[in-house]
């Protein structure tokens, strides 16, 4: 029986949630009928927030809103240097504001304090990192197309974006995405999760205290069915930028395409990390347990798989389940705290629906699958689940919990099949002494992101994106302003052209 966690409530608790209105046009604005989303602190019980709730009129006017900014504000026909300033001071407010942000992603997502602090922070990077690329969008001309003629390709802002994002990483994933389409010229109406949607009004704010010129940026808190869906089907909406669940990536983009909207999807995952008996196994086992529990494993690059050679496979069990063993779970807002809270009661229920298949199909629990005792949130203790098979619902979907499933091989060849029986295809990890083993996994492995010796790390500098069914697109790296961009070529010839029929 485990020990009773013990969680503090915070100050907040003993005051009224705070209240957030919907960003349209430049002004915060409630709901028309009134109504509200409340949301409550998944780590401590209480209700930390209460958002004005949007539906479809209020799609309407943030997406006018956005087609007037774009059509005849000034955003998109500033020079790239000014777009550039808004973005570098955004990022600057960012920081000055750091503690706040994290300490509402903590209080409203449940994940620890530190990882939230760790988000922002490398949130306000990608700001900077866009800025940097505002200034360097160009196209391209030919002149090597004849003495008459000149090439000219234009990279013009595609227009109006509709960005939604999910609950996990929910500033992280906003400014992976709404730096780059402002960058671009680009206006947008965003829709944050309607579980973590805070931190992204909050970013609303800054952008206008940056100085956005209204209807820049709208943000509507609401439901996906409400909200997302007319966002996805409005006729002023020029792009759709998901990041969420594959299954509604997939009703979005079937949406998008009524209209032929240009899409970006980022998807789920299911990622293994391949361990080697030649490994640094110390640190190999380390990155197990951090890609395994890292945000309780509600990432989307959560190395869910571990897939260890048989010749190493119990010892190096051993070594995960001790590290395991130390990691602290618990209250969100204490600085030591690894594992926080999970995002709701039914997603804890949904996971250790999970644990519980496995285990009635022969796997064997190793550590962990109970949910902790606590009267104030949902905690799950980290979980290893060994024994397990291929064709175990554990071992091919997203399980998106603390939930570390242990599969052997004995080859390279069969690592390789396991790592790529899925259909989900975003990242992996390669842990060897031996050049050719980890180039050999590298290549052979179909998944956006292939980490060597490490796992988990992300760069603004470096794309991220999914094979297979974890999505299309890419974002960050330097062509991410480029996605939210048409191309247009122009043909300047000398002279007007004659002899065309007539001749
Ligand atoms: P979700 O798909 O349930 O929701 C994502 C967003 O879509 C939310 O804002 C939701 O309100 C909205 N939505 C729901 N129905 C909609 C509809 N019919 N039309 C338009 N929008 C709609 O995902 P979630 O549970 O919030 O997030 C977890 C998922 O996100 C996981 O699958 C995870 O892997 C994925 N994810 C992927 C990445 C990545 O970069 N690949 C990053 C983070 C999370």
């Amino acid at each position: 029986m485990n020990a009773p966690l013990n969680i503090k409530m915070p100050s907040e608790a003993s005051v009224a949630p705070k209240g957030y209105k919907l960003l349209i046009g430049g002004k915060h604005v409630d709901a028309r009928d009134g109504r509200t989303l409340e949301r409550r602190s998944p780590g401590h019980g209480f209700v930390v927030s209460r958002y004005a709730q949007a539906g479809e009129a209020e799609v309407e006017a943030a997406m006018l809103a956005a087609h007037k900014a774009f059509e005849s504000g000034p955003w998109p026909r500033m020079k790239a240097a000014e777009r550039a300033a808004l973005l570098l001071k955004t990022a600057n407010l960012i920081d000055s504001r750091l503690e706040d942000i994290a300490r509402l992603e903590a209080l409203e997502s449940g994940k620890p304090i530190a990882q939230a602090r760790g988000e922002i922070a490398g949130a306000a990077d990608i700001w900077r990192y866009s800025a940097a690329l505002a200034r360097t969008l160009s196209g391209e001309s030919y002149a090597n197309l004849g003495d008459a003629m000149l090439g000219v390709v234009l990279r013009e802002p595609v227009g109006v974006v509709s960005i939604i994002t999910p609950w996990n990483f929910p500033f992280l994933i906003v400014s992976q995405k709404l730096p780059f389409a402002l960058a671009a010229g680009c206006t947008a109406v965003v829709k944050p999760s309607e579980m973590t949607s805070a931190s992204t009004l909050l970013l609303g704010d800054l952008l206008m205290e940056a100085g956005l010129p209204d209807g820049g940026v709208n943000i509507l808190a609401g439901l996906g069915a409400d909200v997302g869906a007319p966002m996805v089907s409005h006729p002023l909406a020029e792009m759709v930028s998901f990041t969420g669940s594959t299954r509604v990536g997939k009703m979005t983009m079937a949406a998008a395409a009524n209209s032929l909207k240009k899409v970006s999807m980022e998807l789920g995952g299911k990622n293994g990390q391949i361990v080697f008996p030649d490994a640094d196994l110390e640190a190999a086992a380390d990155a197990a347990v951090f890609g395994g529990f890292f945000n309780a494993g509600e990432c989307c690059n959560a190395g869910s798989r571990l897939i260890v050679h048989e010749a190493i496979a119990n010892d190096f069990l051993e070594a995960v389940k001790s590290l395991t063993a130390k990691v602290t779970v618990g209250d969100p807002l204490d600085d030591r705290t690894k594992v926080g809270a999970m995002i709701s009661p039914d997603h804890l229920g949904k996971v250790t629906a999970y644990v519980g298949a496995a285990s009635s199909e022969g796997a064997k629990l190793a550590t962990g699958g109970v949910k902790l005792a606590s009267s104030a949130g949902d905690y799950l203790a980290p979980t290893i689940v060994s024994g397990v098979r291929e064709d175990m619902a554990i071992a091919r979907e997203e399980v998106f919990g603390p939930v570390l499933s242990v599969l052997t091989f004995e080859t390279i060849e069969r690592a390789l099949h396991i790592a790529n029986n899925t259909p989900y295809g975003l990242s992996a990890g390669v842990w060897s002494a031996d050049i050719d083993t980890c180039m050999s996994v590298a290549r052979g492995v179909r998944s956006g992101t292939v980490w060597v010796n490490t796992f988990m790390e992300g760069y603004p500098e470096l794309p991220f994106g999914g094979y297979k069914q974890s999505g299309l697109g890419r974002e960050l790296g330097r062509r991410a302003v480029e996605d939210y961009t048409e191309e247009k070529t122009i043909q300047f010839h000398r002279g007007p052209r004659t002899g065309w029929w007539a001749s």
